[in-house]
């Protein structure tokens, strides 16, 4: 019954001629499908069929075979039964055949099915990238940079050869017993190469890369030199990323493209105006002045308490890509209040701010007349008898209750 999925008769043949593979790669495994039905490489048709017949029938599942040695009989035998695919295989290895039109495998990567570990079909796979953090400061974010960056990276001295212990894989099978039938199988780094999968010679190259920092960048935006990483055999090599990470400022937050500095003005300058000269990142010296009878407060609005800002609208950070677009630039403020007035100063105040005092009438022989002391609101609610010492434990004395009395409603 499962001969019905052989795969002698497989519609479809090699896809193309393997697209634009330029000659027999080195080193490329010809001989792993030859070892796997246990016959020479110039085996005639009728050799590899009987091969394939007798492993199929010791290695098939339901007599207890394992379904993985089974799955690469059958596609080893799938490959070499066909005279295309065969001469394939032979001049190109398992990249020739590893067409989808490859049944056996059941959706199973040729690669991976032969030599473990995960490599895409079509094209060599790609290295590592290696990413390095940049620092940047809020001024060539701002203005923009061209930053020159020297790298060593390591490349390949003539020729690099793959591991024959591992078959490039960089890593081995371990079988194990580990119990009547019991077949374990564990993978390995190979001790040969080192887990690397070849051997190559390698020297450091030292090169100067031009980094671009575009106006209005953000943190963690990444800037790839591709194929500048590190060469590895038979891999195209990986990128070097550089990550921006922008460094903090001594005046500005940034947000977006919105920038945020904080101001402390006093009592005066919030009531009576206030001037402030600040340099912007593009070295800019601004002035900024509150308008005749502009007032600044220390709060938004007392419910929701938010902070009071205002804002430069297109004095903020210019947009990537479009540096013509700024963002905004705000301010907020907080206003320092003096501990304590001079009488002579608060009579005058008092005569020329808005909304004095409102004269209340009482008698001080009937009324108590009280002062505030100063408090922090985080101790709001720790108030009473119960909060003193609430954190250790309180005596295990039950004669008097210790409890607080409950408000008895009649
Ligand atoms: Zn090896």
């Amino acid at each position: 019954m499962f001969f019905g999925g052989m795969p002698g008769g497989m519609p479809g043949g090699f896809p193309g001629g393997g697209g634009g593979m330029g000659g027999p790669p080195k080193n490329v495994d010809t001989e792993k499908l030859y070892e796997t039905l246990g016959v020479k490489k110039d085996a005639s048709k009728k050799d590899i069929r009987k091969a394939y017949m007798k492993l199929s029938r010791t290695h098939h599942p339901d007599k207890g075979g394992d379904e993985h040695k089974f799955k690469e009989i059958s596609a080893a035998y799938e490959i070499l039964s066909d005279a295309e695919k065969r001469t394939q295989y032979d001049k190109y290895g398992l990249e020739g055949v590893s067409g989808d039109d490859v049944g056996a495998a059941g959706g199973e990567d040729l690669f991976s099915m032969f030599f473990g570990g995960g490599r895409s079909r079509g094209g060599p796979r790609k290295a590592p990238s290696i990413s390095h953090p940049l620092k940047v400061s809020l001024e060539d974010l701002y203005n923009g940079k061209t930053v020159k960056l020297a790298v060593n990276r390591k490349v390949i001295v003539g020729d690099s050869s793959e591991c024959s212990d591992c078959h490039g894989r960089g890593s081995v099978m371990e079988m194990r017993q580990v119990g009547p039938g019991m077949i374990a199988q564990s993978q390995r780094p190979c001790h040969s190469c080192d887990g690397k999968g070849y051997h190559a010679t390698f020297k450091k190259e030292r090169k100067v890369l031009e980094v671009l920092i575009e106006k209005g960048m953000k943190d963690g935006e990444r800037i790839k030199f591709s194929g500048m990483s590190d060469e590895v055999p038979k891999m195209e090599p990986g990128d070097i990323v550089f990550v921006v990470q922008e460094k903090d400022h001594g005046l500005f937050k940034r947000k977006g493209a919105d920038l945020l500095a904080v101001k402390e003005v006093s009592l005066n300058q919030a009531l009576c105006g206030f001037t402030w000269k600040i340099k912007h990142l593009d070295a800019r010296d601004l002035v900024i002045k509150s308008k005749p009878g502009e007032i600044i407060k220390p709060e938004m609005n007392t419910k929701d308490a938010l902070p009071f800002v205002k804002k430069l609208p297109g004095e903020g950070m210019p947009s990537k890509g479009n540096p013509f677009v700024k963002g905004d630039l705000y301010v907020m403020f907080r206003v320092k209040f003096p501990d304590t007035l001079p009488e002579n100063v608060v009579s005058e105040l008092r005569k020329l701010l808005p909304e004095p005092d409102e004269t209340v009438e009482y008698d001080p022989m009937e009324v108590e007349e009280v002062h505030l002391t100063s408090a922090d609101v985080r101790s709001f609610g720790k108030g009473g008898v119960n909060s003193v010492g609430s954190e250790a434990h309180e005596s295990d004395d039950e004669d008097d209750g210790g409890r607080p009395v409950q408000c008895q409603q009649s």
